[in-house]
């Protein structure tokens, strides 16, 4: 189980519950085929950006495999 550096919260795969909680939402809404709004797929987008810039961070990669500077 790895926790984002920034919040604490679980993360998956370099996404976090709480910093990219529209990623898991928009998963989740795929998955049941649950219906969404324009404005939540444009802030998904943003988040999407934000959790690409996120996954690059040495710390981040640390969190995510905590061997990665050995
Ligand atoms: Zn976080």
């Amino acid at each position: 189980m790895s926790y984002c550096p920034d919040c604490g919260c679980k993360m998956y795969n370099g996404i976090c519950t709480n910093c990219h909680e529209d990623l898991i939402i928009f998963d989740e809404c795929l998955e049941y085929d649950i219906p969404m709004s324009d404005e939540f797929l444009e802030s998904v987008d943003e988040c999407r950006q934000r959790q690409r810039e996120y996954a690059k961070r040495e710390d981040v990669k640390r969190a995510i495999n905590p061997r990665h500077n050995e």
